[in-house]
């Protein structure tokens, strides 16, 4: 089967540490200390078999994330961007549905034919963390299109434990081509939805929500936001053609933070009262968070999504004199989050269709990846 493999070189910095376990698995923790020199191409692969709970899903439709995108991009000295956990070559891809096409001896949840989509990390479920009900920090994850072979290919195989059914979805969206497509943008909404809902506490329906970063994150979740009850949302994006997406999106508060100073903009926008949900989607926190700091809602839920690759200097007294919170967040493991956003969309409140601006084939699944790196699309597909 055709599929999109990453590869580099396993070439790690003299200062880095590489324990047994990266040298053994040849999988870098740290993968912007250890990967070199990228490569990107289609290759043809042996088609899957699933293990005993697993379950093989036929890929319909793959999205391009920004950490596909920083697995390509490199340092001066050739280190790629990605920074977290990576084991090359692996074929790429975890925001992606399909059809489940045959299942492990041991799967019970479901059955060929059924419409789905799944969940990116896999968690031991036996770990400290694990027991512990945070699963999405497991001791032993590994993770899809990362560590095991991922979606841009014909075929994947799923721990049948991180699938979910999209068939509800077929009422909302018509034929099973549209139930897929949208499903594929299932994975960036839950992003931010675990951020407001899993992480933020007390997050009200009428609370002003400002998104810094309109990327595929902040467009997916300002389609939350809204389906949410956001009384506003607001939206801070330097790149023309992703305003106009989420312009397109039907959001009339989004603005050049360059042009627009963001806290004068969010101050006249709430009458003076700030922004009681500020979502960090962007990663320039440098620039951000002086902006999310002048314009604290009374109570205001900061929550840091991006990958930033350095720290701001934070005015912790601005978060005091606020009685504002900072929530980390990462990834979208258990919390309810899957089945809410598929809830969402079935009901007609969330529809991400229209933050789809290219679409490529497989054969041509690299330029997709070279495309999103341009970072003015919405959310880039690949169709199988
Ligand atoms: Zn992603
Ligand atoms: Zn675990």
């Amino acid at each position: 089967m055709q599929s999109l493999v990453v590869d580099a070189e396993w070439d790690p910095r003299s200062e880095y540490d590489v324990s047994d376990a990266e040298r053994a698995s040849k999988k870098a923790m740290n993968s912007s200390q250890v990967w070199r020199d990228p490569d990107l191409r289609v290759t043809e692969r042996e088609r899957p078999t699933p293990a005993d709970d697993e379950v093989l899903v036929r890929v319909r439709y793959a999205g391009v994330c920004g950490s596909d995108v920083s697995m390509l991009e490199t340092d001066e000295d050739g280190y790629v961007h990605y920074s977290a956990y990576l084991g090359l070559p692996n074929v790429i891809g975890h925001e992606f549905a399909g059809e489940i096409v045959e299942t492990g001896d041991d799967a019970q949840l479901f059955e060929a034919g059924d419409l789905v989509t799944a969940e990116v990390t896999d968690y031991c479920g036996r770990c400290d963390m694990c027991r512990q009900g945070f699963m999405g920090h497991c001791e032993n994850f590994e993770q899809l299109g990362f560590t095991i072979p991922g979606a841009f290919a014909e075929y994947v195989a799923v721990p049948e434990k991180l699938c979910w059914d999209v068939s509800s979805l077929r009422e909302a969206y018509g034929t099973d081509d549209e139930v897929l497509r949208a499903a594929a943008t299932i994975e960036p909404s839950t992003i931010t939805y675990h951020g407001l809902f899993a992480r933020a506490d007390g997050i009200l329906p009428g609370d002003y929500h400002v998104y810094h970063g309109a990327g595929p994150i902040g467009l997916t979740g300002m389609n939350v936001s809204r389906a949410a009850g956001a009384g506003k949302v607001i939206a801070f994006e330097p790149s023309d053609a992703r305003r106009e997406v989420a312009r397109d999106l039907g959001f009339d508060h989004v603005y050049d933070p360059i042009e627009r100073d963001p806290a004068e903009t969010i101050a006249s926008i709430t009458d003076g009262q700030g922004a009681d949900v500020h979502v960090e989607t962007a990663g320039a926190v440098g620039q951000t968070y002086p902006a999310i700091e002048d314009s604290l809602a009374e109570g205001a839920n900061v929550v840091h999504i991006s990958n930033a690759g350095s720290d701001p200097g934070l005015a912790l007294r601005k978060y005091q004199g606020s009685g504002a919170q900072l929530y980390g967040s990462e990834g979208h493991t258990g919390h309810q989050v899957y089945p809410r956003v598929i809830r969402l969309m079935a009901a007609g409140k969330l529809d991400n269709r229209p933050i789809v601006t290219s679409t490529f084939d497989l054969e041509n699944a690299a330029d997709a990846v070279r495309q999103a790196a341009e970072r003015v699309d919405g959310k880039v597909l690949v169709e199988i």
